[in-house]
């Protein structure tokens, strides 16, 4: 037996709780994960609280996130003893997550634990983090380099945003934090924010173009706040859109793109191809300053995080939350 949330939908509804479980009740896969750490995303937290259409089959254990210890394996490149990461690939969301003891998985969707890197500093990355980086690469990508000029991030307290704006200044850029809490100020300037906006500055209908400033953008609001950082990006400026947290609309024109030639870079993280995923994992241990993890995340124990589901999603927890599943 082992213990895990599990979120059932019966004539009475859709309710999640801790429940015991056993090994029989595992999805398919060739590899068994002894998991010692989940996280609490955005998404997690829509699944949980049945706010928004994640969980694809019911019952289903959530976590988009895990880190743990292979078991047992049949597939070559895992062996017991090893420790992995796995997030995306539908994991608690169509296939049981993380938000449990125990997960049998696909071994194609492993990661292996990057060396240095503790399972609590993973997950207090997790999806968030590593989408994070998966925006930086994508802004490398495109070119974009410190000299060209600010970087802007919006949800910039969250996890996503936390996240990005550490990669970011440790890389050099200079990074302009847009957040709703001006009481985080202080924290989003130890992450290495050069300067905090009031989010109400973007949150609302704007012109279709506005005054140049910004030569990137990680954006992980959506709606007016992603249509106001394109009307205000540089000639040729990059933006990655990556969340919805404001909405899933996009009131835009295409006066950015066709006037200043502006680029729309979409980010998922579920179903990037491996060889992106580790590369982001080897750049995260690189690249951020693994000592400011400390000040981003927060652990609670399995049976918190039906609670904090609801916090989260009411936009009252700064930066990670990591679950001590055990
Ligand atoms: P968090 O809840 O940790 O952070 C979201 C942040 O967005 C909040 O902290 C808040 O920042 C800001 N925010 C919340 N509500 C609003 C609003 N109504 N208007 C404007 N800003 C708002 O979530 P994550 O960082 O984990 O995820 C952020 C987004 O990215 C989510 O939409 C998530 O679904 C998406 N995502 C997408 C992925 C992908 O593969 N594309 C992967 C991971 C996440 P502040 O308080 O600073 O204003």
């Amino acid at each position: 037996m082992f213990k895990g949330i599990l979120i059932e939908k019966d004539d009475a509804g859709v309710r999640a709780g801790v429940e015991e479980l056993t090994e029989e009740q595992l999805p398919e896969g060739d590899v068994t994960v002894r998991v010692s750490h989940s996280t609490l995303n955005y998404k997690d937290a829509l699944a949980i609280t049945n706010k928004g259409p994640v969980v694809r089959q019911f019952p289903m254990v959530p976590g988009i996130d895990l880190v743990g210890v292979v078991e047992d394996s049949a597939h070559p490149d895992y062996k017991p003893g090893d420790e992995v990461i796995a997030n995306g690939w539908g994991i608690g969301e169509g296939h049981w997550g993380g938000l449990a003891q125990r997960a049998r998985l696909n071994g194609e969707w492993l990661v292996p634990l990057p060396e240095g890197m503790r399972p609590q500093q993973a997950m207090a990355i997790g999806t968030a983090g590593y989408t994070a980086m998966l925006c930086v690469m994508a802004l490398e990508r495109h070119g974009v380099t410190p000299d060209d000029g600010e970087i802007v991030v919006t949800g910039a307290a969250g996890g996503v945003g936390s996240v990005a704006i550490a990669v970011l200044a440790r890389l050099g850029f200079k990074v302009v934090a847009v957040s709703g809490r001006p009481e985080e100020a202080d924290y989003l300037q130890n992450l290495g924010a050069s300067e905090v906006m009031d989010r109400s500055v973007l949150d609302g209908p704007g012109r279709p173009l506005a005054k140049q400033r910004w030569a990137g953008a990680v954006d992980v609001v959506g709606s007016h706040t992603l249509a106001n950082v394109c009307a205000s990006m540089n000639y040729r400026g990059i933006v990655t859109a990556c969340g919805l947290a404001g909405g899933m609309d996009f009131p835009s024109t295409v006066a950015p793109f066709i006037l200043r030639g502006v680029t729309l870079v979409g980010i998922d993280s579920v179903m990037c191809p491996r060889s992106e995923r580790v590369e982001a994992w080897r750049r995260l241990s690189h690249d951020l300053d693994l000592t400011k993890l400390e000040t981003i995340r927060r652990e609670i124990g399995l049976s918190d995080a039906v609670d904090c589901a609801g916090q989260l999603l009411e936009g009252k927890i700064r930066g990670r939350v990591v679950v001590d599943v055990n």
